[in-house]
């Protein structure tokens, strides 16, 4: 997969959730059909803190890696699994077809600042996670990266050195949590290669194009929006039209900068819809002529 970032010009990814239920699966399947088309360098689907969502996660990802022309990426928590059952889940995915993993420690479930434990017989860090993958087979292997430091990181100094560690374990890529700012995004980017680490971090995008989907942004990225984009659309918030409009003006501009930077990929957290991330890879020109 990592060749296909690496390929000529731009290109974007895209991700999912597992669906709860057969109403949600069917959302679901609509958007990953309506961008299907499109391209895309790869589709993942995130994994849920435990029972049925998880098994949501490796049933929809097999009929992707089966049933669609998408190449697919799983993602894998650490959280309350063993080294062995982590084992049955990586090899799992293998045998229907997925050589695509973002590993991930993931979060406490319930309450994600709460304390971590580890599983008796599991993992602590997601850089095991990674080497765990690397020792299995010939895999592609994501993992997360933080714009502003991940929550529990005392400082962008540890941040930067725990990240790169888990690089160094053998990822082929990260993709980095939301942010509003491109030139913050570029910052966490210089940290990377400040110190000679050359694996390539690609930004997460939503598409904002609701006050709850703004909401939603600030809180995930960890930090407030500038000033400048809650100028433009807080106004707007009794005009969802407007909003909408504005939203999609916004993400569009985020992303011509990251491109005018080399980012050599886009991905969208799209929330199981296709229309906003469709109309923004439509304004970016990253629409490939058979779509
Ligand atoms: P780690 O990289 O292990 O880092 C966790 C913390 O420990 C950080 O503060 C880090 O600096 C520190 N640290 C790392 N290594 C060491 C070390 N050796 N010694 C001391 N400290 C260390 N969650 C889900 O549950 N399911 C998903 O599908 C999912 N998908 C995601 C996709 C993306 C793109 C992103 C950005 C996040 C996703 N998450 C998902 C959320 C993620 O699981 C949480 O943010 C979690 O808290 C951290 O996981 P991590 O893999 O970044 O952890």
């Amino acid at each position: 997969m990592i060749e296909r970032l690496r390929g000529d010009g731009p290109k974007f990814s895209i991700e999912f959730f597992p669906p709860r239920d057969t109403a949600d699966e069917a959302v679901l399947w609509k958007a990953i059909r309506e961008l299907e088309p499109y391209d895309p360098a790869y589709m993942s689907i995130t994994y849920g803190a435990g029972g049925s969502s998880r098994d949501g996660t490796v049933r929809s990802i097999a009929r992707v890696a089966t049933e669609t022309t998408l190449v697919p990426m799983a993602h894998l928590t650490a959280v309350n699994h063993s080294v062995a059952e982590l084992r049955n889940v990586i090899g799992w995915y293998a045998s229907v077809g997925v050589r695509n993993i973002l590993a991930l420690r993931g979060d406490p479930p319930g309450d994600v600042y709460g304390e971590w434990i580890p599983h008796p017989e599991g993992l602590t860090y997601a850089e095991e996670l990674v080497q765990l993958v690397r020792e299995l087979g010939d895999f592609c292997v994501g993992v997360s990266a933080y714009t502003y430091g991940h929550p529990r990181s005392s400082d962008l100094e540890s941040d930067t050195k725990y990240l790169v560690r888990k690089l160094r374990a053998g990822a082929d890529f990260a993709i980095a949590q939301l942010f509003h700012d491109p030139e913050d995004f570029l910052r966490l980017r210089d940290r990377v290669a400040a110190t000679g680490c050359d694996v390539p971090v690609l930004p997460g995008v939503m598409p904002l194009t609701t006050m709850r989907t703004l909401q939603t942004t600030i809180k995930l990225s960890g930090a407030p929006a500038p000033r400048k984009v809650l100028d433009r659309l807080e106004p707007l918030a009794d005009d969802p039209k407007a909003f909408r409009a504005a939203g999609i003006d916004v993400t569009t501009e985020l992303c011509e900068k990251l491109l005018a930077e080399g980012v050599p990929n886009l991905h969208f957290y799209t929330f199981n819809r296709s229309k906003a991330t469709r109309e923004v890879i439509a304004r970016l020109g990253l629409v490939p002529a058979r779509a």
